[in-house]
């Protein structure tokens, strides 16, 4: 990737030759990229005027709005790290955030807004009310794209952070990823390249030339776009393109389907389980979806039975899927079309900018073709943990990223995801740490000892189960137990199944849950019910 942009900047500024064109599509709104770049140069300087330079933190707590993209820019064009906080963090956890950023600038909305204020211990900051009212001292967003001045003039370091994204690793609080500006260009680049191997994986398989001149991406956003999903994977291949971005607020197949037929939509961004909706929606039907040339999204296994229902239902789109992670800034493999097909259960071919291999415990390089944890290097993986320099060193050895995945790569170089070693759970498109929901649950007195794990979910791939010991004498009910994490934590962390056990849970020798176990066993009983 020797010629693509230095920074995110370049990328931004580039974007300008698409003018007249539609760049950002939410409800009834629409700005074109004309308009767009006059907000972004407006931010841009106003925040350069308050002060922030590069390597200093710009915070965005807010839901899907076009805002959100135009503060992300302005913000890598002065070389300041754009902060994705999780909007659906609660106060708590907001906090925790604000002060391990510490940013200069939050950006919020009017619910982000009610919940820094109900935070305590923030330290200082200026605060923009983006989308309601300014009072108390926030600044009003119509002040700030109002602010006159140039782009300013700033050297970015293509080695600095281009944004953080917070991550529910296996330990505890969420770790804030440092996705440099090279990684995010390495990723668009990665995007650019996948969609362009498909078109010839389609010529060689057709026989039929893709077109000269490719349709105009319309990328239907459905996914946060605090998540590499939503942000480096839709936002950047669309904005190199000149395409639009049309935004939903929150995920619903019928409106993604009015949209779709609405704006032309060519590709969705977001997680598969997404693609089964659209398909199984009444209105499927009865919805003109001839502009779709993709569908299926990544995140999570596409199941192979939906890979074959994409081909067989949606006649002009082609099913496809990547397989990435926030700590490569987006994809690690991607694969669609015909390969697909042929290998619905492999995540694909992996990306030019990647070596990969697969580990033993020890980390030593197994045998090709042998199961173990996939370890990658390669440009896009991220700088380290903002703050955490032992999670970094832990996660990160002479380059290569412990992916905490089970792989096993074929003889043509297809990677397949057999397993997750980390103790995650992946619901809906957020990934909950299962010590997190443990720590939380640890607070309770009445808990003697208690192990969360995911079981499956047709809807969201994946649900919050919790395994739960109580202490002698001690009494609880699965509400108590639930209000209790709500009381804390966002909303998608809260177990939706809560179980109680009078015998101690299984561990293996050296002490640990089988969390395997206990899921497999809830699986069971759960299918023979
Ligand atoms: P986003 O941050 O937008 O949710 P993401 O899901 O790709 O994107 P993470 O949330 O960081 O990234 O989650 C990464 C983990 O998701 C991987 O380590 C893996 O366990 C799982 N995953 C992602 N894509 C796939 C896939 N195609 N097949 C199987 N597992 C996947
Ligand atoms: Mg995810």
């Amino acid at each position: 990737y020797k010629n693509a942009p230095p920074s995110v900047r370049e990328v931004w500024l580039a974007s300008a030759v698409f003018a007249e064109r539609t760049y950002l599509v939410y409800e009834d709104e629409r700005l074109t990229y004309a308009q767009s770049h006059a907000q972004v140069t407006a931010v841009a300087a106003w925040l350069h005027d308050q002060g922030v330079r590069p390597g200093d933190r710009v915070a965005i707590a807010m839901r899907n709005y076009p805002e959100w993209m135009l503060i992300y820019w302005a913000s890598a064009c002065i070389g300041a790290a754009a902060v994705g906080m999780n909007a659906w963090w609660t106060s708590e956890e907001m906090a925790y955030g604000l002060r391990d950023a510490a940013p200069t600038v939050l950006f919020a909305d009017a619910e982000r807004i009610e919940r820094w204020r109900a935070a305590s211990d923030v330290p200082p900051m200026t605060v923009v009310a983006v989308r309601t009212p300014a009072s108390d001292g926030t600044v009003p967003w119509e002040t700030v794209i109002a602010h006159p001045g140039a782009m300013p003039e700033v050297a970015v370091d293509p080695d600095s952070d281009a944004c953080i994204f917070y991550t529910s690793g296996t330990t505890g609080f969420p770790k804030g990823a440092q996705l440099t500006h090279r990684g995010c260009v390495a990723n668009l680049m990665n995007m650019l390249y996948a969609g362009a191997s498909s078109a010839l994986a389609v010529e060689r398989a057709t026989g039929v030339a893709p077109p000269a001149d490719p349709p105009i991406p319309v990328t239907l956003i459905t996914t946060p776009l605090f998540h590499v999903t939503a942000n480096n994977c839709g936002a950047y291949a669309c904005t190199a393109l000149g395409g639009a971005m049309v935004l939903m607020y929150k995920w619903d197949a019928g409106e993604a389907l009015r949209l779709i037929e609405r704006e032309g939509v060519t590709n969705m961004s977001g997680v598969p389980t997404m693609a089964r909706e659209v398909i199984n929606h009444p209105s499927f039907a009865t919805t003109d979806t001839s502009s779709l040339t993709g569908l299926a999204g990544g995140g999570a296994q596409v199941p192979p039975d939906l890979v074959q229902k994409i081909e067989d239902g949606v006649t002009t789109a082609r099913p496809g899927t990547g397989y990435g992670m926030t700590e490569t800034c987006g994809i690690i493999t991607s694969i669609s079309g015909d390969f697909f097909v042929d290998k619905p259960d492999s995540a694909g071919p992996y990306m030019p900018n990647f070596e990969v291999k697969c580990v033993d415990d020890d980390g030593n390089t197994l045998p090709q073709g042998e199961a173990g944890e996939l370890w990658v290097k390669g440009s896009s993986v991220i700088r380290g943990y903002i703050n955490r320099p032992e999670a970094t060193a832990a996660s990160i050895t002479d380059g290569w990223l412990h992916t905490g995945d089970v792989a096993r790569i074929d003889e043509e170089g297809f990677i397949f995801i057999v397993d997750r070693k980390k103790d995650i759970i992946i619901r809906g498109g957020e990934n909950v740490s299962c010590t997190e929901v443990e720590a939380l649950l640890y607070r309770m007195p009445e808990i003697a000892e208690c192990c969360v794990f995911g079981v499956p979910d047709q809807r969201l791939g994946e649900e919050i189960a919790a395994a739960i010991v109580l202490k002698t004498g001690a009494s609880l009910s699965e509400d108590a137990v639930r209000d209790h994490v709500a009381a804390h934590v966002a909303k998608h962390k809260v177990p939706r199944y809560v179980r109680f056990f009078a015998e101690p849970l299984p561990r293996n020798a050296s002490g640990k849950f089988l969390r395997r176990d206990l899921r497999d066993a809830y699986a069971a009983e759960t299918t023979e019910a």
